[in-house]
């Protein structure tokens, strides 16, 4: 280690100079000068021109979320809208059978009252 350089170790050895050349996300590199551009219409008439994602838009315009696709990510959702469950499928079906077995009561009170 030379004093004062301010260099610490050999060449190589802090985390940022390991990963020199790459993002920190893991992304590539590249020139962004030459990636694919949103074609989004502005509201100046022309196209958007920010570099675009997978889709062929920028994140202002990739669109809206296409929901969970998985069956933990379904499940997830599903508890995180659930308030009461008043409205959940079961809850219905439960409430529909109670009002089928109310209704055959009463046929079945009116039919005995009438008989005896
Ligand atoms: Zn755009």
């Amino acid at each position: 280690m030379v004093a004062g350089t301010g260099r610490v170790g050999e060449f190589g050895s802090t985390p940022q100079e390991r990963r020199h050349g790459w993002l920190k996300n893991g992304n590539p590199p590249g020139d962004l000068s030459t990636v694919k551009r949103c074609g989004a219409r502005t509201r100046r008439g022309s196209s958007c021109q920010c570099p675009a994602m997978r889709n062929g838009r920028c994140r202002l315009h990739g669109g809206l979320s296409t929901g969970p696709k998985t069956a933990a990510g379904i499940e997830a959702i599903r508890r995180a809208r659930t308030k009461h469950g008043c409205y959940s499928k079961a809850a219905m079906l439960e409430r529909r059978q109670g009002r089928v077995e109310l209704r055959i009561l009463r046929e079945t009170l009116a039919y005995l009252a009438k008989t005896f």
